[in-house]
């Protein structure tokens, strides 16, 4: 059996301990909701000050060229693009994760097409999350095409000639489940399919090699493991093979190749700058560069890839605490047990009470979340999200603890915990 003590011994070897000093972590509270919205950082008030008050405030219009505003999202692009396995100058922030989803599926689209017009399809999984279908649902409208909806254990079979694009998330939101990107990608283009993934719960997470899968294009949330911020803008990667070859459809003026020169036609910037629309939210930019900062404090400590081990001895270790200690009380594991194909979150099911569980949690401060299981198809999920950066050992004992308390008193059938709120 673990214990207490062990865990408090596991954090004291811990060799990423101190990165939770660069965050602004809430008294009594167990965050286990960063792959929904990750913490501050300390240095975030400052910066978005500073931008507002002297940037803004004093500096007004010459902050565009004085405070580097003008180049920051490629400048921040360039940052993520450290994280995930893309070159310098590969990357832009902007937009959100929906909007650069539609961007780049467009483009995904568009390319495979003009080399084969008989491909007519585009696959996902019918488990992705929400807003990645409903985008594709109306490019696939648009564009007088069929999407394709699948599970995940028909995606190989569902690669056939008339498929035009692949599009997935790397890491499912609601079970946490990775794909072998590097594998995925491979049988796509064995068929001559183009592949677009979403990094939203696997940039900052888990290592992700963009290049080495060679991936044709990608998107990712920067308010998660990026810790940017609510609303923070979203990233946007093509593989510099497709980069130059279409417009993508949203060709406002910042993806211009010269945008101050007026001109009344479109002329597309070289490479990712193209995938940029119009200005960019400059204190929400900024915000999102110190949640990036964060995550590249690691380098100087082994990177992603010693941000992955801390992340799978955490769930490794969770899900073991929850199997020794809430033994009995109807928890499922709805995240695989495999390494390699696990993101960094744990969700458990459970058929009732799984909402009225996670509120109950949250009061006693372990935020967790909760997910509506899909239609009955699939039972409700509480899901724990892990991020390695600000999350320890003993606050893993700590939140078992809770939820065995949670689960082993009943107080989750209290009928405050059942009252539902907008946002879950
Ligand atoms: C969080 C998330 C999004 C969010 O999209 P927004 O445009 O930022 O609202 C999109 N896709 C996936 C897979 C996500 O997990």
């Amino acid at each position: 059996m673990t214990t207490l003590s062990d865990c408090q011994a596991l954090d004291a070897q811990d060799p990423l301990r101190s990165l939770r000093d660069l965050f602004a972590l809430p008294d009594g509270t167990i965050y286990l909701d960063g792959n929904s919205l990750g913490m501050m950082p300390r240095t975030t008030p400052e910066r978005v000050a500073d931008v507002v008050t002297r940037e803004w405030g004093q500096d007004l219009i010459q902050s565009w060229n004085k405070a580097g505003w003008f180049a920051m999202p490629l400048a921040v692009g360039d940052k993520i693009a450290r994280l995930i396995g893309a070159g310098a100058g590969e990357v832009v922030a902007a937009d959100s994760t929906s909007i650069n989803l539609f961007k780049v599926l467009s483009a995904a689209i568009h390319i495979a097409q003009a080399d084969a017009p008989q491909r007519t399809k585009v696959v996902s999984e019918r488990s992705n999350f929400p807003t990645d279908l409903y985008i594709a649902e109306a490019l696939c409208q648009q564009h007088g095409l069929e999407l394709v909806l699948v599970e995940t254990e028909d995606i190989a079979e569902s690669l056939s000639a008339d498929v035009a694009v692949l599009m997935l998330t790397h890491v499912n939101y609601r079970t946490g489940a990775m794909h072998n990107m590097a594998a995925v990608t491979a049988a796509a283009h064995a068929e001559g399919i183009l592949t677009v993934w979403d990094l939203a719960h696997s940039a900052g997470a888990v290592p992700v090699d963009l290049r080495s899968a060679k991936a044709d294009f990608a998107v990712g949330c920067g308010y998660k493991y990026l810790n940017g911020g609510p609303g923070a803008p979203a990233f946007v990667w093509v593989n510099p093979q497709h980069a130059d070859r279409c417009w993508q459809p949203l060709a406002g003026w910042w993806g211009h190749a010269a945008p101050f020169a007026f001109t009344p036609d479109y002329q597309p910037a070289a490479g990712i700058a193209r995938y940029q629309c119009g200005t960019q939210p400059m204190i929400s930019l900024a915000a999102l560069d110190c949640g990036v900062d964060t995550l590249l404090a690691t380098e100087a400590l082994g990177g992603m890839a010693a941000l992955r081990t801390k992340s799978l001895a955490l769930t490794d270790l969770f899900i073991r605490l929850v199997e020794e200690r809430c033994d009995g009380h109807g928890l499922g594991l709805a995240t695989p047990r495999e390494h390699a194909q696990r993101g960094s979150q744990v969700c458990l099911s459970r058929q009732e009470g799984a909402y009225a569980i996670v509120q109950a949690l949250i009061a006693r401060g372990v935020v967790g979340d909760f997910r509506a299981g899909d239609g009955g198809r699939h039972p409700d999920i509480l899901r724990f999200g892990f991020t390695p950066l600000y999350i320890g050992f003993e606050d893993v004992w700590n939140a078992v603890e809770h939820l065995r308390q949670v689960l082993h008193s009943g107080e989750w059938q209290d009928a405050r915990f059942a009252r539902q709120h907008a946002v879950t």
